[in-house]
């Protein structure tokens, strides 16, 4: 069995590294820096993971796989990483929010109830909503702590028998006729059978030859104090949540008290048009991403209106129709890619360490994958 290389050990690659590891095959991983770090999109302490998936009912059988093996990862390194705390979609009556989690888990089965504004204020009084609103409420959503799971995931690869190296950037990669891959770091050249390639926000860098329409955007998330009782923040009175805006408006999202009450409540817009690269992101804090904030949690969860503690930028890499990149090459069969996350990756690290490793050692995945084919891009630039 030859080597298989992982270029990205972040949330996807050590996810794939850990499987191609635990199931006997020889892994080599890179990574430019030593994973968790706060340069790509996997830092900030917490994720949402939920089911009831309003973007499409495809993604839910790899949700339901996810909970299992993220529950196996916490078994196999003890640590605690999912914390359920039930979730809320919140939106207008008919609209997209709303009724396309209903369409979710509904065909899943999932356990749900469809609550009035009236319901909402009862059980979550921080919320504020127009009367004519409703909220889907999941209860196996929750959080993640995604910096402590990709440690947990590099652990048990490197248990598992997987050699990693970290702070050694991939310069370059070569497909070789011979089917073989190449890839030069800043230390050295090593040959592998197989390349997987998850590489976050330098995607659009390491895979500029395929020209994937991906782009990367700053995202801000913000910790701030409560005005009054902090008590309305925590997890008996609040669930993590998803919150349709003023039309055109990017979706509100956050979390309950997930820290020390010091810490403050964390709130972030789902989405930017402020596109850039790692490289070039500005991540100062602006008083005009304050003003943004602060307007929409006026509009949301008033008592969240005390001082901002802490704000930090983060990055999406978005596909145009923010459905994921997982597949083979188009034109190497020995590579596979992994790419444009769109911005709600993360609760699917370890079902797509499991699908990665499977394309990448010839098996078919279980899985509806139509849905995340580079070639959606070709028939894309036909259409346009
Ligand atoms: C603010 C914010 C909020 C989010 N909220 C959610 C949420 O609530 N729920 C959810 O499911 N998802 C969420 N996401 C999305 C999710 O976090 C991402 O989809 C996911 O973390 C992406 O993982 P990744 O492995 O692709 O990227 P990363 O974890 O960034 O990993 C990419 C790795 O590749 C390495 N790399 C790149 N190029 C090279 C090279 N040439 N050589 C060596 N190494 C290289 C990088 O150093 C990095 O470690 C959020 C994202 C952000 C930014």
């Amino acid at each position: 069995m030859g080597t298989i290389i992982v270029i990205g050990l972040g949330a996807m690659g050590s996810a794939t590294a850990l499987q191609l590891a635990s199931r006997g095959h020889r892994v080599l991983g890179f990574d430019q820096f030593t994973p968790p770090h706060s340069y790509g999109s996997s830092h900030g302490q917490t994720r949402i993971i939920r089911q009831s998936y309003w973007e499409d009912p495809r993604y839910v059988p790899l949700l339901l796989r996810g909970y299992e093996l993220w529950r196996r990862l916490e078994f196999d390194s003890g640590q605690h990483l999912m914390h359920i705390t039930g979730g809320l979609m919140i939106g207008r009556a008919g609209g997209g929010l709303v009724g396309r989690s209903a369409v979710s888990a509904e065909r899943f089965m999932l356990p749900h109830e469809v609550l009035s504004t009236e319901q909402v204020r009862r059980r979550y009084p921080a919320f504020k909503m127009d009367d004519d609103w409703v909220a889907l409420w999941e209860r196996d959503a929750g959080y993640l702590r995604p910096e402590l799971c990709i440690e947990q995931q590099l652990g048990q690869a490197v248990m598992a028998g997987a050699e990693l190296h970290f702070d050694e950037p991939v310069m370059e990669w070569n497909a070789l006729p011979t089917g073989d891959v190449l890839v030069r770091t800043s230390r050295q050249t090593y040959a592998a059978e197989h390349l997987v390639i998850t590489a976050g926000p330098w995607a659009p860098q390491i895979l500029k030859q395929l020209n994937l329409p991906l782009r990367v955007t700053r995202q801000v998330v913000y910790r701030f104090e409560p005005i009054g009782s902090i008590d309305l923040f925590r997890t008996d009175r609040m669930p993590v949540y998803i919150r349709e805006m003023e039309e055109g408006q990017p979706l509100l999202y956050g979390f309950p008290l997930t820290g020390p009450d010091s810490e403050g409540v964390k709130v972030g817009l789902h989405g930017s048009d402020e596109f850039c690269s790692p490289e070039s992101v500005d991540r100062t804090i602006r008083p005009a991403d304050e003003r943004i904030i602060r307007a929409r949690v006026a509009e949301a969860l008033p008592l969240l209106a005390g001082r901002l503690l802490h704000a930090e930028t983060c990055l999406y890499t978005m596909t145009p129709d923010e459905h994921f990149v997982i597949d083979k090459h188009p034109e190497f069969s020995q590579v596979t890619l992994a790419a444009g996350f769109s911005g709600h990756g993360f609760k699917f690290a370890p079902v797509l360490g499991e699908v990665l490793a499977e394309l990448a050692t010839g098996g078919s995945p279980e899985y509806d994958l139509g849905l995340f084919s580079t070639r959606r891009f070709q028939d894309l630039s036909l259409a346009s």
